[in-house]
């Protein structure tokens, strides 16, 4: 029997391995990959935000932080290239590696699986070269390969900008970038310095379908005011439309969920200490409403101290205020107010800034 099992190594997971260590409470961190720090690995870019959550860093800088602060921990166990792939009740994760597949019991489960990206339905969207923005960043930054050398990128959110700036940074050429609302969804900084290397944004645009026989060839685009189409010849179509929480292990024990848009999707309903309805089981980050890194940091780091609470540890309770008060901040930014929408309509018209 584990005390806590946190899934998920990516900046939620790491801050509440750091808030559970830090208050002497033994942690084993599982991750599918082979190396820690989520998502912040493929980010090249600076991030923004406060220097409490290490702003002006790239991501993977940042991920490096988090690492150092518990890797020596003689508390910390970590399973790497793990993968869960099932809960059950009375808290057993069925986790499968190299070894196989074996069964864990833990106390509690912190769950801090991040997001997936979603996808768009269009002819021949199976074509070899139409692939998630994740992916790409994946290839590229992680792994060091092209995806090709023309793309063209469905969404303007700030996934679609920003690994749009990297492709470019990779000597890829970007066609366009295609965006099905009147306005770019993602930040304006990004947006601009776009435009300023002669990006073409196509607003109130979408994909209708991939050509080739046996790659993508062009990709054809539909003005959705004047219905209008272009084709755009291309070898790859990147596609950033957002993400949705991964909460795969949530509903396997029937945690309750709510769809709220503005968080992504099917979202676990928590407490404000990130309990779900089933007692133990904890769920921060990404997998409890899509938000940011700077964001998933202090979830974590609350989550864990709560955790911690729970076994009758005494928290810093100055630290805790502390990091509610940074989540706060964040959220008060321009675009922390579709999320504050979102946290009120999971919390019934309760949550308040
Ligand atoms: C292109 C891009 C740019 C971004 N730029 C910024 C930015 O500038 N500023 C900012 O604040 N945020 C940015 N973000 C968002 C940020 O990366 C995420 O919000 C953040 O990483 C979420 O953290 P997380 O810990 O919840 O999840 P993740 O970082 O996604 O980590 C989840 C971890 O869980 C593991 N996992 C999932 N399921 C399982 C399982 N069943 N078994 C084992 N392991 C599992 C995964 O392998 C992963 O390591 C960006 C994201 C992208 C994609």
């Amino acid at each position: 029997m584990k005390r806590v099992v946190i899934v998920g190594g990516g900046p939620a997971g790491l801050m509440a391995a750091k808030s559970l260590l830090d208050n002497d409470v033994p942690v084993l961190l599982i991750d599918h990959f082979n190396y820690l720090g989520g998502q912040l690995v493929k980010q090249t870019h600076k991030f923004f935000g406060s220097k409490d959550q290490y702003a002006k860093y790239r991501g993977f800088e940042i991920a490096n932080n988090l690492v150092k602060d518990i890797k020596d921990h003689p508390k910390l166990e970590l399973m790497l290239s793990t993968h869960v792939v099932a809960l059950y009740d009375d808290h057993l994760l069925g986790v499968y590696n190299d070894e196989g597949y074996h069964d864990i019991f833990a106390e509690r489960i912190i769950l801090a699986t991040g997001a997936s990206e979603k996808f768009l339905a269009f002819e021949n969207n199976d074509l070899p070269g139409v692939m998630g923005a994740g992916a790409i960043q994946t290839l590229m930054n992680v792994h060091g390969v092209l995806p090709g050398q023309e793309v063209v990128m469905i969404g303007s959110g700030n996934i679609g900008l920003i690994v749009s700036y990297q492709l470019i940074q990779a000597g890829v050429k970007v066609k366009a970038i295609v965006e099905a609302s009147d306005s770019i969804g993602g930040y304006l900084v990004h947006a601009s310095k776009l435009r300023r290397l002669g990006v073409p944004f196509m607003m109130n645009s979408t994909i209708t379908k991939a050509n080739g026989s046996e790659f993508v060839e062009s990709v054809e685009i539909i003005n959705l005011k004047d219905q209008s189409s272009e084709i755009i010849d291309c070898d790859t179509c990147c596609i950033a439309v957002g993400l949705s929480p991964s909460i795969q292990l949530a509903s396997m024990v029937d945690a309750e969920f709510k769809y709220v848009r503005e968080l992504g999707g099917d979202v676990v309903i928590t407490t404000e200490s990130y309990e779900s309805t089933v007692k133990g089981l904890y769920v921060c980050g990404d997998a409890a409403g899509i938000e940011e890194a700077s964001s998933a940091m202090m979830e974590g780091a609350i989550c864990g101290l709560h955790v911690a609470k729970s076994f009758g540890r005494s928290i810093q309770t100055e630290l805790l205020e502390s990091y509610e008060s940074q989540l706060n901040e964040l959220r008060a930014g321009p675009f922390g107010h579709k999320t504050t929408i979102g946290l009120s309509k999971l919390s019934g018209g309760a949550y308040v800034k």
